[in-house]
Formats: structure tokens, sequence, C-alpha cells
């Protein structure tokens, strides 16, 4: 299968655990500290479920609006220009020494290191429609009948779709007696394949909501087919996922699971595959959105450092106050054999701010022109081979390189080797 994308770090959900360990594998903090070639996978609205209505960032005496760490990190995506690509994985493999992430569109990607941060389960565009085609089981039990009465009232006497699993069981015999009580009838859509009985089931997850007012058109889709279904609203019960996640990723055998199905991770965010991380609401309670922003960032620089030790054979140096001198590769791996300079950030302002400020060499507009007319990526080879690049000051070269590399606008970093790309049995050695 043809390679789609190649990368250092892959992140597999766009929720505030995959944003920040994006950004944070681009964005190491650390004198000379080189970022790294990632990207994002999210088919939904990047921010996951922090980037909801009701959601507040709290503590026992303050609270923020909802789109406070969202919003820091959109920004951080744009700045530092990473790429999304708008598709679900649909599979994580060991390709070689690293991972190949395979899309629902059947693209493989292949990287070194993948963070895991999809969350309880996979969003769609409901976050538009929340609060109207959208209900969610968010506030404690005491509020549980309030929330569904209010799902089959916002119906206006359609079909209420109710989205769970077989956790759902316990709120049977509630969504009965409202569902009669409201004369509104409802339908299951199931996650895992379990059936409520004498009520009809669809299996599947809600790809995609249209429409203004009730009757809504769901877009349902599984494995074998998509149906557009019409329905007064959903009601999405989180609390069947809180207590098993949907992952809708096929991941590895061996990796390790907790009881409740949540993917386990030590402190640094390490999965027990090397090359694997997860961050955020995947790997357990406690579910909120301050956690998952500080694992994102855990999973990003451990992810960095494994990337970049795979390469360079030694530990990046992350940090400006940590002990490196003498003991780690230098931050900036310019004269490595086979080394390839890879353009990370494309937008022209970032350039030009580059440029402002010193006496900038008319060379050095035109590399920076080069680097840019790649908007796939693709390395250009060679650079910092003095003879490749006859009429420059070796020293100047190598001067303006590591300064584009500071400034995260590019890296220097190893091609995966082909080998890797047939995805086969790992060896991590
Ligand atoms: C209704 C509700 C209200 C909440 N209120 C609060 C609150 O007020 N304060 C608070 O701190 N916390 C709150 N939380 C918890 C908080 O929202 C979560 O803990 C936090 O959003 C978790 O972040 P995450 O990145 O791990 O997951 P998410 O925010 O769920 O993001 C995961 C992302 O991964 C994507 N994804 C899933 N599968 C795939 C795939 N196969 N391929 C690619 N992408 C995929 C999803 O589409 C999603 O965008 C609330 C949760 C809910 C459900």
């Amino acid at each position: 299968m043809k390679i789609a994308g190649e990368w250092d770090v892959a992140v597999v959900g766009g929720g505030p655990a995959g944003l920040a360990a994006a950004v944070r594998a681009r964005w190491v903090k650390g004198h000379g500290a080189m970022g790294l070639k990632t990207c994002v996978f999210e088919p939904g609205e990047l921010g996951g479920i922090a980037g909801w209505k009701p959601m507040m960032l709290t503590g026992p005496s303050w609270r923020e609006k909802e789109d406070v760490v969202p919003g820091r990190l959109l920004k951080d995506m744009q700045v530092l220009d990473i790429p999304v690509i708008a598709e679900a994985a649909a599979e994580v493999a060991p390709a070689g020494n690293c991972w190949s992430v395979i899309t629902g569109g059947g693209a493989r990607h292949l990287a070194r290191s993948v963070v895991l941060a999809m969350g309880l389960r996979r969003l769609c565009n409901e976050r538009r429609h929340f609060g109207r085609a959208v209900t969610v089981f968010f506030k404690g039990a005491e509020h549980l009948e309030d929330l569904i009465r209010r799902a089959f009232v916002m119906c206006e006497g359609k079909d209420l779709l109710v989205a769970g699993a077989r956790e759902t069981a316990m709120f049977l015999p509630l969504l009965h007696r409202l569902s009669s009580e409201q004369d509104t009838p409802w339908r299951f859509v199931t996650l895992d394949g379990w059936r409520p009985g004498g009520v009809e089931t669809i299996p599947g997850v809600i790809e995609r909501i249209d429409g203004v007012h009730p009757p809504y058109r769901f877009v349902i889709g599984n494995e074998w087919e998509r149906r557009i279904i019409e329905a007064g609203g959903a009601l999405i019960d989180y609390f069947s996922f809180e207590r098993r996640p949907e992952i809708s990723v096929r991941l590895p055998d061996d990796l390790l699971r907790t009881d409740s199905g949540h993917v386990a991770a030590d402190r640094l965010n390490r999965c027990n595959l090397p090359g694997l991380f997860a961050a955020g609401d995947i790997t357990g309670p406690y579910y909120a959105v301050t956690r998952a922003f500080g694992d994102g960032v855990c999973a990003g620089l451990s992810a960095h450092a494994h990337a970049y030790e795979m390469q360079f054979g030694a530990p990046p140096p992350l940090f400006a106050y940590a002990v490196t001198k003498g003991d780690v590769s230098p931050a900036v791996p310019l004269n490595h054999p086979g080394v390839v300079i890879t353009p990370l950030n494309l937008k022209a302002e970032a350039w030009d701010e580059a440029q402002s400020g010193r006496r900038s060499r008319q060379w050095e507009g035109d590399l920076a022109n080069l680097l840019r007319a790649r908007p796939d990526g693709t390395p250009l080879a060679a650079l910092p081979n003095p003879s490749a690049n006859a009429g420059r000051n070796p020293d100047e070269l190598r001067e303006a390189l590591e300064r584009w590399i500071e400034l995260r606008l590019i890296c220097a970093r190893l091609p995966i080797p082909a080998e890797e790309s047939g995805a086969g049995e790992r060896n991590h050695g």
C-alpha cells in the first residue's frame, strides 16, 4: 500500500490531549531543541469535547469559560502550521521499528511515535448541534430524569435516537417510562453490538448531523454500511463510555488495557509497546480538561524523545535546565549522516518574521522560498553538505539553518527507511 505520509510523531485525536501532544512535539522547550514533523488525525472538529458549550474549567474558587484551553491550543496549531488529517484512524499497527496509522479511507501513514488521544468516543459535527439535536448525559445522577425528559421534548414528537453501549442498560426503565409519558418513541444506536430487547437498534456511530430543526438527518456508519436516519434528536450516553470507552481504532492485541478497556499508560504517558503513547480520557478517569491537557503535554514530550532517540541514538536536550552537556547528541543534528532538511511551517508570515530584524542575505531568502515551495513537506536533501551549496559560507549556512530550526520552521530528520514501509513484525530490539 502506498505511503500517504511519513511523520516523526502522529497524534490520533484532536481533543485537548491530542492537541497539547502535537503542539509539544513540534514546539519543544529547550535551548536549540528541535521540533519534529508532526500531524493530527481528527475526523470531527478540533478541540474535542472541550470545545462544547457547557464546558467549564473549575477550581474550588474559580471558573473559566470552555474555550480557554482549546482556543489557545488551536492558535498554537495554526502558528506552528501543524497538519490535520481530517479522517478517522482505523488501525494502528507495527511496521518494522515504526508504526503505521491506517485511516478509514485506506490511506497509510508511517510514524516513529504515535500518541493515542481518542477520548471516550469518536466525535462528528455534534458540537454545533449541542442543546438542540444533541443532548448529553453530563450532570450528576440526580439530573438524569430531567435531561432525558428534555431530550424527548426537544424531538417534537419525532423519534429520539439514544447512542450508547451495553452500560446503557441501567437507564432502560427510565427511558421506557419517559418515552411513554412524552408519547415519543426511541431507537438505539449501538456501538458495541448490545441490543436492548424490544427496541429498534442500529449498529454504528453517528458520523454526521444535518438540519436545523426536527427531524434532523443523522448519518450512521459501521464497517459495512452508512445509513441516513431521520429523527427528532439524539441523546448520547456518556456514562456508558466512561465505564467502557468506545475505541474506534484497531489497536495491537498486545497493547496493555485496563480492566475497563482504557489504554494503560505510565506516568510519562508511555504504553507498554515502545513508540506508543496515550493521553487524556482514553487512559481512564479522572475526566477533566486540565488533566487531558497536562497528559497531552507529557505524552508529546515523551513521543518527541522517542522519535528523536530512534534517529540520532541519544535523548534530545528538551529542557534548557536539564543537565545535558556532554552526554547527548547536539540539539540540532545537522551533521548527522543522511540527515535531510524538512520544512515544518509553510506560512509566509512565519518566514517573514524570521527574516525581520536582521540583515538578511539574498541566498537565505532564496533558500527559504525553495523550502516553502514544498507544500507536501518533501525534504530538501543534502543541504548541510557545504559542497552541495557552493558559493555559501558553510558556517553562515549552518547558522541560518539552526536559527530556522529554533523557530520551528524546519527540522533535520532521517527519512524512515524503505524497509519499514511493509507492515510487519515489530522489532524494537
Ligand atoms: C458532556 C461533558 C461535559 C464535561 N464537562 C467538563 C467540564 O465542565 N470541565 C472539565 O474539566 N471537563 C469536563 N468534561 C471532561 C472533558 O471534556 C474531557 O476530560 C476532555 O475533553 C478529554 O480530552 P481528550 O482529548 O482526552 O478527549 P476528547 O475531548 O474526547 O477528544 C478526543 C478526540 O479524539 C477524536 N477521535 C476519536 N476516535 C478517533 C479516531 N479513530 N481517529 C481520529 N480521531 C478520533 C474524537 O473525535 C475527539 O475529537 C466533560 C465531558 C463531557 C462528556
